[in-house]
């Protein structure tokens, strides 16, 4: 678990200054089920593609575990021109807690 302080003093890229940013985590929407990624994948389950879909998804990458965190990307909201903007390097965790 990290704590990441909802209030931070950031870079903000319009302003161009150092300036009081809100913190929110990036949320993803539901992916197109239309989109030629999700078709192509939903092509390999239907047919069946040699050991795919993955019996074991701790075990997709062959040998090795797969790693539990995942890159948590931070929505930074500048106070003073109220544009939002993504922070350059996300954080790896499994968890992520705004305080
Ligand atoms: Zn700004």
């Amino acid at each position: 678990m990290v704590k990441v302080p909802k209030e931070q003093r950031r870079y903000c890229p319009y302003c161009r200054q150092h300036t009081q940013h809100r913190v929110k985590e990036e949320k993803k929407g539901s992916a197109s089920t239309l989109k030629k990624g999700h078709r192509r994948r939903q092509g390999k389950i239907d047919k069946g593609y040699g050991g795919f879909p993955y019996e074991d998804p701790a075990h997709r990458t062959r040998g090795q575990k797969n790693p539990l965190s995942k890159k948590m990307p931070l929505v930074l909201t500048c106070a003073e021109c109220g544009k939002a903007h993504i922070a350059k390097k996300p954080l790896r965790t499994q968890h992520l807690e705004t305080v």
